[in-house]
């Protein structure tokens, strides 16, 4: 449980910090809360020979309105997000998301940017920012770029994020008077989800986002063309593993995750479509 030796710098700004990953980006990694990379580095499954620590960049932090969309910065931590009034009241579904990840400890620690950039397929906010239909904002000293949630989540805890790039911005569009949920199976409090769904439904349209249930954060597209094209939560739910492909192991076979996946998705539409769900 030690970690294999690596240099440490702490930029003091988001232009150093750029700077050092557009020398060295190959060989470092971008410390933000530390709750995913730091586990890793002790299993020795990361062994990066440098740590950017990225943690106290302050204008990486925070939650703004711009426009249709609410623009969060990489560095708000979960604990932020499940508090702040403007989350609460625009984005319901991110601020409860956030509320349910793991213990205290870690939403005081965890950033919403360390956790799409994880893109752990059994992460939570992967799954919202998919539902939401949002974007995130990459930034390195060649420019900045806007890469939508579709494009972002490439393989096993990889993204299209290149090597000397930061991720800086979450943006989320709004989804005025839309109902929404979040579904968490778990079999104790505070675990990771054995299957998760994040829905929001506006007017006859959804996004519906899934949690482990393939080696990447995934979207339920057959779900949402279902209730485009009209159908009940429970048609529209039967098409909630298509497209998936989940693990067996040691909490649920694959079969159970997709049997678990299409109750989600009922559950989830049922409860963002009753009328007390609009907001
Ligand atoms: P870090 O660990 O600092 O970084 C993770 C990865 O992202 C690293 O590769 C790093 O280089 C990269 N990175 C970080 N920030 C950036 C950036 N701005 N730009 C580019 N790359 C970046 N998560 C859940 O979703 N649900 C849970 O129930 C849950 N339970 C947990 C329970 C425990 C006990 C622990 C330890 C973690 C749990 N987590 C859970 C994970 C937690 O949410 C992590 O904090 C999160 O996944 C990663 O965020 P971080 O800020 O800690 O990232």
């Amino acid at each position: 449980m030690i970690p294999a030796a690596f240099d440490y710098v702490r930029p003091a700004t988001l232009d150093e910090a750029l700077a050092v990953l557009a020398e060295r980006g190959e060989e470092a990694k971008a410390l933000a809360g530390g709750h995913s990379l730091l586990p890793l580095m002790k299993l020795r499954l990361a062994q990066p020979p440098l740590v950017v620590d990225i943690g106290r960049l302050a204008e990486l932090a925070g939650v703004r309105r711009e426009g249709d969309e609410l623009v969060v910065g990489a560095l708000t931590r979960h604990a932020d997000l499940e508090r702040s009034e403007l989350v609460r009241a625009e984005l319901p579904l991110l601020a409860h998301a956030a509320g349910t990840i793991g213990d205290p400890q870690v939403r005081h620690r965890g950033t919403i940017g360390g956790a799409l950039a994880h893109a752990d397929p059994a992460g939570d906010l992967p799954a919202v920012l998919l539902a939401l239909g949002g974007s995130v904002v990459a930034r390195s000293v060649r420019g900045e770029r806007v890469v939508p949630a579709d494009e972002l989540f490439t393989g096993f805890l990889e993204t299209s994020l290149a090597p000397d790039e930061l991720l800086t911005e979450v943006r989320l569009p709004l989804w005025p008077s839309a109902g929404w949920s979040f579904q968490k199976f778990i079999r104790r409090a505070q675990d990771w989800a054995i299957v998760g769904v994040a829905a929001v439904v506006q007017a006859g349209r959804a996004g519906v986002g899934l949690v482990n249930m393939g080696p990447t954060p995934l979207r339920a597209r057959g779900v949402e063309e279902a209730v485009a094209a009209g159908a009940s939560p429970a048609e529209a739910a039967r098409r909630a593993a298509e497209g998936t492909d989940p693990s067996s192991d040691l909490h649920a076979s694959a079969d159970y995750r997709r049997h678990l996946a299409e109750v989600l998705v009922r559950r989830a539409l049922e409860e963002a479509t009753a009328p007390a769900a609009a907001r």
